[in-house]
């Protein structure tokens, strides 16, 4: 199987309490490569157009705030089947539910505050490293 690629935020929350280098170090444990890693803080004009698919959900609004709350950790991942693995790795939205290991277990403080995103397919693989990173820098 060939390599694939996926996108990762480390969320506001998860910054501030400075458990990006463990989530990293996590990242690379299981078998990942960064091929692309910035610091940024989203607008909720941004915040609101990546999650559009949420868009009149009744937690969309304490999500966009909380996304825009303080910079997050935008990665490209990579490696044979990154998605899945990344979704994996990552645990269930809800970190009560998420299972022990997980990095939503470990580092998210409720279903909101959940640490990390992680790319749920393919198409949306594709569109969120886009998103986030010129093609230079997908390069
Ligand atoms: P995932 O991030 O696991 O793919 P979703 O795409 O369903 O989950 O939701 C996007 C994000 O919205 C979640 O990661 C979480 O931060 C937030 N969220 C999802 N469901 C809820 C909820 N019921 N209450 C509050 N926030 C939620």
């Amino acid at each position: 199987m060939s390599e694939e690629r996926t996108l990762t935020i480390i969320k506001p929350h998860a910054v501030k309490a400075k458990k990006t280098p463990a989530i990293i170090q996590m990242f690379y444990e299981s078998g990942f490569n960064i091929t692309a890693l910035k610091m940024i803080r989203l607008s909720p004009y941004y915040a609101g157009k990546f999650y559009l698919e949420h868009k009149g959900k009744e937690f969309c609004e304490a999500l966009v705030e909380m996304m825009t709350s303080g910079p997050i950790v935008v990665a490209i991942l990579e490696k044979e089947n990154a998605i899945t693995d990344l979704r994996k790795l990552v645990g269930n939205t809800d970190p009560l539910k998420a299972d022990p290991g997980t990095i939503r277990k470990l580092f998210g403080n409720s279903i909101r505050e959940n640490a990390v995103h992680a790319s749920d397919g393919v198409d949306n693989a594709i569109r969120e490293c886009a998103f986030f990173f010129s093609e230079m820098e997908r390069y």
